[in-house]
C-alpha cells in the first residue's frame, strides 16, 4: 500500500499543505507574541496567502482521484497508510462538500457578528446581536446539511471538532452529570468556606513564578528543547512542527495559581504535540484525533496532578524557595486554597466543580438552535433559567449571561462539549492508568510522572487519529466515556 503511487501522491501532497499550515502557525504565535500593531494588516494578507495556497493544495479534483484508487485498492484500517488515507477523506470531503458562495457567505457574516457581538457585549443588550446571530444559525444549518447528518443536525456540527460523537450520547451523559454535579456544588462550597478567603494573598513577582513554572512544567515531561513558554493576555498551546511546541500564559504578580495552573494546562496539551509521531506530523497519522482527547491531557496535568495534595506536598520546597512568604502555610493549605469552589456567572473564571455546568448549558441551547427547537430571541430567556437550575444563580445581565463568550460570533457551535468530555476522559484515563500501575501514586508523591506519561503516550498520543475517540477510550479505559469516573473523582476531591 505504501508503494501505491497514489498513497505517494497524497503523502507528497498532505505533507506540503502541513508545511504551510505550520509557516501559517509560526506567523500566528508571532502575530500573538510579539507583532508591532503596524504589522497587523501585512500579516494578516501573509497569513491569507498562505491558507489559500493550502486550501487549493488539498482541494483539487486530483485529490479525489487519488483517493479513489487507495479506497479502492484497501488498506488496513489501523495501518498508517489507512489511517492518513481515511483522514484525508475527511478533510477533502469537509473542505469540498459546502459552495464556494455558502463559504463565502460565512466568512463575511462571522466578521460582522464578532464585531455585533462585542458592541452588544459592551452595552450588555441581546437585541444587538440577535439579527447577525439568527444569520449565523441558519449558515450553520445549511453547512450541517451539506456536511450530512442521518438523526440530528447538529451532529454534523460537532463532527468536526469531536470525531464520531453524537448529541444523543452526550446529552444522555450530561444528563447524568449535571445534577449529580448540582447536587455536589453546596457541600463543596461549605468545605472550602472552612478556609479563610484570601489566604495566600501576596505578592508573587513574574520573575519567581517564571523559575517555578518552569522546574514544574519540565519535572512532568515537557522538553524545553523542543519548545518554551511565552506571555500572551490569552494562554494558548499550538504545534508549530515535531520539535517545537509553543506554550503562552500570563502573570498577576498578586496570584500564586493563573500562571502555574495556565502553565501545566497548556502543557498538557504541549505534552501530546510532543507525543505525536514525528515522522508523520501535520498527517493525520501524526495529528491529534479531537478537542475532547486534546483537553483530557491539559486537564490531566492541570486538575488531578497539579490539584492534588501529593503535587504540593512535593513542591512545597521548591515553591518555598522562590516564593519565600509560603512557609506560613502548610503544603495542605496550598492544595486546598487553590481548589475553592464558588458557582461564578462566568464559565472562564468558573472552579473545577461547575465548570461543566456552564457547559451543559451551552450544549443544551446550541443543539436546540441547530435543531431548530429554540429560536434565536428566546436565547436569554433560556440561558437564564437553565443557569439558574444548573447553578443555582440569577443571572443578572446579558453581558454576565449569554453574550459572555465569543464562539457563536465566530459561528463556532459544535465545541463547547469537548471541553467537559475532556474532564470525564481525564477522570476515566486516571482512574485505568492507576488501575495498571499500582504504584503510581507513590510515584507521583515523589514528583516522578515518567510511569504516567508514558502510559498517556503509548494509549493516547502515539495513537495520532488511529481509532476514533469513542474506541480509543474503550481501548485504553475498557470503557466509552461516561460521568462515573469524574463524578467519583470529584466526590474524592471536594468533598
Ligand atoms: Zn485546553
Amino acid at each position: 500500500m505504501s508503494s501505491s503511487p497514489s498513497y505517494q501522491k497524497l503523502r507528497a501532497r498532505f505533507r506540503e499543505a502541513a508545511l504551510l499550515r505550520s509557516t501559517e502557525g509560526v506567523l500566528g504565535w508571532d502575530q500573538e507574541t510579539g507583532l508591532p500593531p503596524k504589522a497587523v494588516g501585512w500579516r494578516a494578507e501573509q497569513m491569507s496567502h498562505l491558507s489559500g495556497l493550502v486550501h487549493r493544495l488539498t482541494t483539487g479534483r486530483e485529490i479525489g482521484e487519488w483517493l479513489g484508487e487507495c479506497e479502492v485498492a484497501g488498506f488496513a484500517g489501523e495501518s498508517t497508510e489507512g489511517v492518513n488515507v481515511r483522514g484525508w477523506r475527511r478533510e477533502y470531503d469537509r473542505a469540498t462538500k459546502l459552495p464556494a458562495a455558502l463559504v463565502e457567505e460565512f466568512s463575511l457574516t462571522t466578521s460582522a457578528g464578532m464585531h455585533a457581538w462585542a458592541e452588544a457585549r459592551k452595552v450588555s443588550d441581546f437585541s444587538a446581536f440577535r439579527p447577525v446571530l439568527e444569520k449565523l444559525v441558519r449558515l450553520c444549518q445549511e453547512k450541517a446539511d451539506h456536511y450530512g447528518w442521518t438523526t440530528c443536525r447538529y451532529d454534523a456540527l460537532m463532527d468536526i471538532y469531536e470525531p464520531g460523537a453524537r448529541s444523543a450520547d452526550i446529552g444522555a451523559l450530561f444528563s447524568e452529570l449535571g445534577p449529580e454535579v448540582a447536587g455536589l456544588i453546596g457541600p463543596a462550597m461549605e468545605k472550602a468556606a472552612a478556609q479563610p478567603e484570601n489566604l495566600l494573598a501576596g505578592h508573587y513577582p513574574v520573575a519567581a513564578q517564571q523559575a517555578f513554572n518552569r522546574e514544574v512544567a519540565a519535572a512532568v515531561g515537557f522538553d524545553f528543547e523542543a519548545g518554551r513558554i511565552d506571555t500572551t493576555t490569552h494562554p494558548f498551546c499550538t504545534g508549530l512542527g515535531p520539535g517545537d511546541t509553543r506554550l503562552t500564559t500570563r502573570y498577576d504578580e498578586s496570584d500564586l495559581f493563573g500562571s502555574l495552573y495556565g502553565v501545566l494546562h497548556e502543557a498538557g496539551h504541549g505534552l501530546y504535540d510532543q507525543g505525536l509521531r514525528a515522522e508523520e506530523w501535520g498527517l493525520p497519522a501524526g495529528d491529534a484525533v479531537s478537542l475532547g482527547i486534546h483537553e483530557s491531557q491539559s486537564r490531566l496535568w492541570e486538575n488531578h496532578i497539579g490539584g492534588s495534595d501529593a503535587f504540593w506536598e512535593h513542591w512545597y520546597p521548591r515553591a518555598c524557595h522562590h516564593f519565600p512568604g509560603l512557609t506560613k502555610f502548610t503544603p495542605s493549605q496550598i492544595a486546598a486554597a487553590a481548589r475553592r469552589v464558588s458557582p461564578s456567572f462566568i464559565r472562564v473564571e468558573a472552579d473545577e466543580v461547575t465548570y461543566d455546568q456552564h457547559i451543559i448549558l451551552r450544549f443544551e441551547l446550541e443543539r436546540g438552535l441547530i435543531n431548530g427547537d429554540l429560536a434565536v430571541k428566546d436565547v436569554p430567556e433560556a440561558w437564564n433559567a437553565r443557569f439558574k437550575e444548573l447553578l443555582g444563580l440569577t443571572v443578572p445581565d446579558d453581558a454576565r449571561g449569554c453574550l459572555q463568550d465569543i464562539h457563536w460570533s465566530m459561528g463556532s457551535l459544535g465545541y463547547f462539549s469537548t471541553y467537559t468530555l475532556g474532564n470525564l476522559n481525564a477522570s476515566q484515563l486516571m482512574k485505568a492508568v492507576r488501575a495498571a500501575h499500582p504504584g503510581l501514586d507513590g510515584e507521583l508523591a515523589s514528583g516522578k510522572y515518567s510511569t504516567l506519561l508514558g502510559w498517556l503516550r503509548k494509549n493516547v498520543q502515539e495513537l495520532g487519529q488511529t481509532l476514533d475517540p469513542p474506541e480509543l477510550m474503550r481501548r485504553a479505559t475498557g470503557e466509552t466515556t461516561n460521568a462515573k469516573h469524574h463524578l467519583e473523582y470529584l466526590r474524592g476531591k471536594f468533598l
